[in-house]
Parts: structure tokens; sequence; C-alpha cells
């Protein structure tokens, strides 16, 4: 081995060419380093190989006495230079963990997110498809009955089976518009009379209606402009709205048991409909949890009518409040944009 020191001060000169040798290989590594620069770890290589240069020139100007001024200024600059790496380098892998942390929590919290939104939508499709379902077995129940009769009516049957249809097309329908609804896109939208959809709504529940003993009255008024919606959507909100009155009216005795529809032209272009009823109204408790997802009172309610109802409404650029509660009944109304304005 060739020797380093000449006695304990002085050192060989192999020791500077050493020092030399080393500062040349450390900037060809530099060069290649900089022409290739592709990954963190390149960077990395060149910052530390950069950080060692001037230790080498001062290995190599300063070389020849030990503990001299440049023999410490060398020393001390490879005590401070690798610390310093040391530090920033950790800093550096910590805020690299931290990112990467987060970035697991967000992806996370998306995941639960989606989920709950298939979970509202699976839930929203339930509650909306139950009641053309049960129409549609209601129908096939009384066909059957009447085909075990020995003089069964055909125009009848044509009748059941002509409900048995539209109840079918009805819960494919809903099946869509809640689909659409989920993936938030804009819908089917056609100019709409909304005496005739409320009209049509209330030809659905007839048959409630009756076994109910509900009394309706309406007050359309004739000139209200069309309003530009998806005719499904609409519907549902109002057969939701008309169905909630019905059942909170059941508690009610039956001479008082009246239904209330309004439709007006208001004059801030809009065109509100109102639905009354003569129930026992909404606790203040519940009040302000009605139009929550999942918030029912019923037994057998899934709490979804109100919430989705608000949020079509609000897709078509509306409003549905609740209006007015009394312990005689309550008020709901929607509001939404004539045509005129959009
Ligand atoms: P669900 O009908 O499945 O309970 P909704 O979202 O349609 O879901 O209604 C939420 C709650 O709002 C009902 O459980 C009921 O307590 C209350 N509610 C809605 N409409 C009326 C009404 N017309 N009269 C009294 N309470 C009502």
């Amino acid at each position: 081995m060739p020797s380093l020191l000449i006695d304990t001060t002085r050192q060989a000169s192999f020791n500077q060419y050493l020092a030399g040798a080393l500062w040349l290989l450390n900037v060809i590594a530099l060069l290649l380093l900089l022409a290739r620069m592709r990954t963190i770890l390149d960077v990395w290589l060149a910052v530390t190989v950069f950080m060692s240069l001037p230790d080498f020139s001062l290995a190599f100007f300063y070389s020849g006495l030990r503990f001299s001024l440049g023999w410490y200024a060398a020393r001390s600059y490879t005590l401070i230079g690798s610390c310093m790496l040391l530090v920033v380098l950790l800093v550096e892998t910590a805020m690299l963990y931290a990112r990467f942390a987060s970035a697991i929590i967000l992806q996370r919290r998306e995941r639960a997110n989606r989920l709950m939104s298939v979970d509202e939508a699976t839930a929203a499709i339930a509650h909306e498809i139950r009641q053309p379902l049960a129409a549609i077995t209601l129908n096939c129940e009384a066909m059957l009955r009447s085909l075990e009769r020995a003089a069964h009516d055909p125009e009848e049957l044509r009748e059941g089976l002509t409900d048995t249809i539209d109840d079918g097309k009805r819960a494919s329908d809903i099946v869509a518009s809640v689909r659409a609804l989920f993936k938030s896109t804009t819908h089917q939208r056609t100019m709409v009379d909304i005496n005739r959809l409320v009209r049509q709504v209330l030809r659905m529940v007839e048959n409630d209606l009756q076994v109910q003993g509900v009394s309706v009255s309406t007050e359309f008024q004739e000139d209200v402009p069309e309003i530009l919606a998806d005719p499904t959507q609409l519907q549902q909100v109002v057969l939701n709205l008309i169905k909630n009155a019905i059942e909170a009216m059941a508690t009610s005795p039956g001479t008082e048991r009246a239904l209330r529809v309004v439709t007006t032209n208001n004059t801030t272009s809009t065109v509100s409909l109102i639905v009354q009823d003569c129930g026992p109204g909404i606790t203040p408790k519940s009040e302000n949890h009605i139009f929550h997802p999942f918030f029912t009172t019923k037994s057998s309610g899934m709490g979804l009518g109100l919430s989705i109802s608000r949020r079509i409404i609000e897709d078509h650029g509306g409003d549905l409040r609740l209006a007015e509660t009394t312990s005689t009944g309550c008020t709901f109304e929607i509001i939404l944009p004539s045509v005129a304005t959009r």
C-alpha cells in the first residue's frame, strides 16, 4: 500500500493525487447524472456528488499539511455538508410519506363516497319502484280472480292488462330517472303543462284516494306557462307529495280528510304548485329533518321521498319547501322557473 503520511503532520503527495482523482471522478459522475436525470434517486445522487466537490477541491489544495487551517476547513466542510444533506434528505422523505399517506386517505374517502351513492341509489330505486310493482301485483291478482269466474268479462281483462303495461313502463321510467339523477347528467326534458301533469298524478292515486276517503279540491290557474322539465321525475315528486299527504291523513277522522292542490303563475316568472293536507302536521322537532335522506317517522317508510324530490326540483332550478305546518295539516310548495326565464 502506498504510504499516505510522511510524518505526523505532513501528508504524502499521493494524498493530493488521490483527492484530485476523486474530484475528477465526481465531476464525470455529476455530468453523467445531469445528462440522464430520470428518477428522484438521480437528483439526490447529483446533489450528494455536487456537495462533495468542494470537499475534494479543498483536500487537493490543502492536503500538504495536517492540522493546518485548510485541513480543518476541509474536515469541517465535510461534517457540516453531510449533516445538512442528511437532514434535508430526511425532511424530504418525511414529506414524501406524508403526501403519500394523504393521497391514500383521499382515495379511501372517495371510495367510501362512491359506495354511499350506490347505497342511496339502490335505496331510492327500491323506494320509488314499490308502488308500480304493488299495482302490477294487484292488477294480476284481480285478473286471475276474474279468469276463475265462469263468465269473465274480456273488457275487464283488457283494462287490467293495459294498466299492468302502464305500471311496468312507469317502473322502468323510474329506474331510468333515478339512475340519471345519481349520474347527475341532464335528463330528457320537454315542455310540461303542470296542470295536466297534476291531473295525471291524481288519476294514478284515484284508488288510494277512494280507499282512504280523501276528498280532493283543485285550483288550477288556467294560464300557467309551461315549464321545461323531465315529466317522469316531476311526476314522481308530485306523486310523492300527494302520497305523503294521503298517508298523513290516515289518522284524521274520515270527514276531515281533504287534499287541496293549487297551481299558480307567479309574477316572478315562476310557477308554483301547492299540496295541502288536513293531517296532523309536522312537529317542530321533525321539521328540520324531513328533507334529510333516510329520515322517516313511518314504520315502513324509507325517508327518501322528500330528499330525492328536493334534489329533482333543485336540479330543475326550482325549490321545494314546507310552506306551512300546523296541528291541522301542512302545505308543501314547489316553485319552478317558467320557460320564459330560461
Ligand atoms: P317517507 O314517506 O318514506 O317517510 P319522505 O322523505 O317522503 O319519506 O318523508 C319524510 C318524513 O316527512 C315522513 O316520514 C313524515 O314524518 C314527514 N312528512 C312528509 N310529508 C308529510 C305530511 N304531508 N304530513 C306530515 N308529515 C309528513
